[in-house]
């Protein structure tokens, strides 16, 4: 994993070498030694050196935050100790019904954590997280999974946008779901709705500021127009991706010439 590097006064960020996931810390009220982590990921050795590293800042977690039901986003690991950690409702209950799968996935992807603490997620519906620090916005819609919660830090402009807003990753659809387009398209407008956004974090990918966020949303919205309409995704993202995204792009292609 690499370092925590401050994006932002108190707004933390370490990123993972495993599919450049983002793991979020946020400092709590001077003093307090208490902080908000948003999923801590990937790997056994990632969230070790996590907690190492929590521990030289004279931090330790007081509420965590699942931002949706997949495998590298309900992590954790007795080093972080024991924080209420949640999620909204609807990803709660994927958590729950889905455990068995996450759990194949998570084995097979990074293998060794204590399952015990997998998806362990306490549901949560309501408008911001309950802590004691700065203010942390939930917005919740079912793009990319149900329950989706991204995190918005009014104080620093921060948007922990979950998987959703990458340089990286093609939008990727819950395809499971009654209408796949109709709530990515509603969670992006919800995202694109927040004021103020300063710098996004996108769950696997790269800081960007506001100019980058906005290239982000039209990126997202041509792809999503040209899967629909039949058209060839022109995407920059395809190109240089992985097997398995090209992979669930053929898929989506797929689920819309139905
Ligand atoms: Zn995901």
């Amino acid at each position: 994993m690499g370092r925590l590097t401050e994006i932002a006064p108190g707004v933390l960020i370490a990123t993972s070498s495993y599919a450049v996931t983002t793991t979020t810390v946020v400092v709590g009220v001077a003093g307090s030694g208490e902080c908000l982590l948003v999923d801590p990921a990937v790997t056994v050795a990632d969230l070790t050196e996590l907690a190492g590293s929590l521990g030289d800042l004279g931090l330790r977690a007081a509420v965590g935050w699942s931002t949706h039901p997949h495998w590298d986003h309900v992590l954790w690991s007795a080093e972080l100790g024991d924080a209420p950690r949640y999620a909204a409702p609807a990803a709660v209950s994927i958590a729950e019904t889905e455990r068995d799968g996450m759990i194949e996935y998570l084995e097979k992807s990074a293998p060794g954590h204590d399952l015990s603490l997998i998806g362990r997620l306490q549901s949560l519906d309501a408008s911001a997280i309950p802590w004691d620090g700065p203010t942390a916005r939930l917005i919740v819609h079912d793009g990319h999974a149900p329950g989706h919660g991204a995190v918005f830090l009014p104080d620093s402009g921060v948007l922990l946008a979950g998987d959703m807003c990458s340089d990286i990753e093609i939008p990727l659809l819950d395809t499971v779901a009654a209408d796949p387009l109709g709530d990515y398209r509603a969670g992006m407008e919800r995202l694109a709705a927040v004021p103020g956004v300063r710098q996004v974090v996108p769950g696997h990918g790269h800081v960007g500021d506001a100019a980058e966020l906005r290239r982000r949303f039209a990126l997202d919205a041509a792809y999503l127009d040209a899967i629909t309409s039949g058209k060839p995704a022109d995407d920059p993202r395809l190109a240089g991706g992985p097997d398995w995204m090209r992979s669930v792009h053929e898929d989506q292609v797929r689920y819309f010439q139905q």
